[in-house]
């Protein structure tokens, strides 16, 4: 580690090791499961899980599942899959928050029997209207000065069911006229008549997150718990609830920016809405920065984790580009995979002097600039397919593909020259006639003359025809996320495109999840939802062409 530049974090954990505050590192990823985990979430998983490992430590998954309203067991099932996918490795220590329910409330009796808590009757508004502002102090509640006794016997009647939903509070006693708004005197459990997912029926009673969470840590004996920024005012009410509670070794708060995407919906909140509205196909629609999404679309672990660590460990808030995603999934692939031939807007082309019945292999290198990846070989014939984009009739400025009396490469086949074109009724190209030279077979050598274009294709007569899903940002982004009169998002109608494309003969057999490029289109992922076997559903990771660039 020696030499590295270190961010806050590491240098906090550096100074706490060395002053003895902690003799060990462990940290945690605490999701609360009320919806699936997102490129933020990555973040912070990765920077939780890498700190660990960095420090010889410890990670922990726990589910903050301490909220009985919006848990569901199909929520931690994707949480884990992503977690582990991700490649964070919790080994056996895999918790939930509510199994320290018992915990929770015999913290709350310490702090009744010690005066630190008592039972409130002011209903939730009268406790707004008694909190005070930024500007002004709060007022005592009248509930304030209750007995031990009579706390610790209301309490108790709270936790048998006798008091309905909202009808009194157990709150922190620490200081009405504090500046910091958190610390008076907090809620730190309420009645709610509601069934768990985890504990059933046991409990009417929950506790309040900025109770809960510290307890939660403490009993894991968590040194770092890491979190993002908006907790920062919350960290005097974390530090007083370790302390009053007499945890040995109180863990320690620090927080983090939040990662943000620009012009990409990243909210939980907000992504739930577009799979409830119907307007993606599920949690892992690719065109989502769920970590389910962009799994489906094609990104990598190794992609992911390089783009965190390219946005960096901040206490500032700052926003990614999207771009910068897109460059680490271009980066992680480019070598690793196959380039392939496929033809997404077809135009066919006739060779006129290559025999009728003719088949050649010719051989394909998978990856020019990977010779591990080995080659494959093609078949050619008589009629092809090229890329309409590949053809120009009338030809502008500095076009260097196919256009009459143009002569380009055919990628790994021959040199064609363009000699007539056929039309449709309405005047467009619909087939291009063009002749050969036998001389120019690629890997010959060759030297002849030099042509300024090279062009993919698929044999006509072997190419396969497959659904392929191009995508765009669901999301509008000449007009931003958010419609700034009614709050709506703005959508973009072309966020999914679908074509018949065709593909070499060898594409026909990829497997769910592979991954290819296909040459000059892009990167290609396996739909693993949609397609069948011998029936693949492609869908565009990325496109080739980079706006971004790696900052010196
Ligand atoms: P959202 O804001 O999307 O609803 P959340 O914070 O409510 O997310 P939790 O399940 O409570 O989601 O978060 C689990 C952990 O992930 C927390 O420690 C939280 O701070 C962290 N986290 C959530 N969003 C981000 C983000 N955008 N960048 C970094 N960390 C994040
Ligand atoms: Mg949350």
């Amino acid at each position: 580690m020696e030499g590295e530049s270190r961010n806050f974090i590491e240098q906090i954990i550096d100074k706490d090791l060395a002053e003895g505050r902690f003799d060990h590192v462990q940290t945690r990823f605490p999701p609360e499961p009320n919806g699936y985990l997102h490129i933020g979430h990555a973040k912070s998983i990765l920077l939780n899980y890498g700190l660990a490992q960095q420090y010889n430590g410890k990670f922990n998954m726990r589910f903050d599942d301490t909220n009985p309203t919006k848990e569901k067991i199909e929520f931690v099932e994707s949480i884990k899959q992503d977690v582990q996918w991700l490649g964070a490795d919790w080994e056996d220590r895999l918790f939930f928050a509510s199994d320290y329910f018992p915990v929770m409330y015999d913290c709350a009796e310490k702090l009744i029997m010690k005066g630190k808590a008592y039972v409130c009757d002011l209903t939730a508004e009268q406790i707004r209207e008694y909190r005070g502002t930024l500007t002004e102090p709060g007022k005592n509640s009248p509930y304030r000065d209750r007995s031990v006794e009579e706390n610790l016997k209301l309490f108790r009647e709270m936790r048998d069911g006798k008091y309905a939903d909202g009808e009194k509070v157990l709150r922190a006693k620490i200081d009405m006229a504090s500046p910091n708004i958190n610390m008076r005197d907090p809620v730190i459990y309420r009645v709610a008549h509601m069934t768990h997912h985890n504990t059933g029926d046991q409990w009417c009673i929950y506790p309040m997150y900025d109770f809960a969470h510290p307890i939660e840590d403490a009993v894991e004996k968590i040194s770092h718990s890491i979190c993002t920024l908006e907790f920062e005012d919350h960290r005097p009410l974390y530090d007083w609830v370790v302390q009053e509670c007499e945890f040995t070794q109180p863990p320690k708060q620090v927080e983090f920016a939040k990662l943000y995407l620009n012009n990409v919906v990243t909210g939980k909140r907000y992504i739930k809405k577009l799979v409830e509205e119907g307007i993606v196909d599920g949690w892992d629609d690719p065109r989502l920065v769920s970590i389910s999404g962009l799994r489906r679309r094609g990104y990598t672990p190794e992609a992911i984790k390089m783009f965190v660590e390219l946005a960096g460990v901040s206490k500032s808030n700052s926003i990614c580009e999207m771009a910068m995603l897109e460059y680490c999934i271009r980066e992680d692939l480019k070598l690793k995979k196959p380039r392939m031939m496929a033809i997404l807007n077809p135009l066919k082309l006739v060779i006129d002097n290559y025999p009728e019945d003719q088949v050649e292999y010719l051989d394909a290198p998978n990856n020019l600039e990977n010779p591990e990846l080995g080659s494959r070989q093609l078949p050619f014939c008589k009629e092809l397919y090229i890329e309409q984009e590949d053809f120009m009739e009338v030809p502008i400025k500095k076009y260097f593909r196919l256009f009459p009396g143009n002569e380009v490469r055919l990628m790994n086949a021959y040199f064609v020259k363009c000699t007539d074109v056929v039309k449709d009724e309405n005047g467009n190209v619909i087939e291009v006639h063009c002749t050969y030279d036998p001389e120019t077979k690629s890997g010959s050598g060759f030297e002849g003359r030099k042509v300024k274009g090279t062009i993919h294709w698929v044999s006509a007569r072997h190419a396969v025809p497959v659904e392929v899903r191009l995508y765009e940002n669901i999301i509008d982004e000449e007009k931003g996320v958010y419609n700034k009169e009614d709050g709506s998002l703005n959508l973009n109608p072309n966020s999914l495109v679908v074509v018949e494309g065709l593909v070499e003969p060898d594409l026909a057999k990829a497997e769910a999840g592979e991954k290819f490029q296909f040459v000059r289109n892009g990167f290609f992922c396996v739909d693993t939802k949609d397609s069948k076997p011998g029936k693949p559903v492609f869908n565009r990771i990325v496109s080739l062409k980079s706006s971004f660039k790696l900052p010196k």
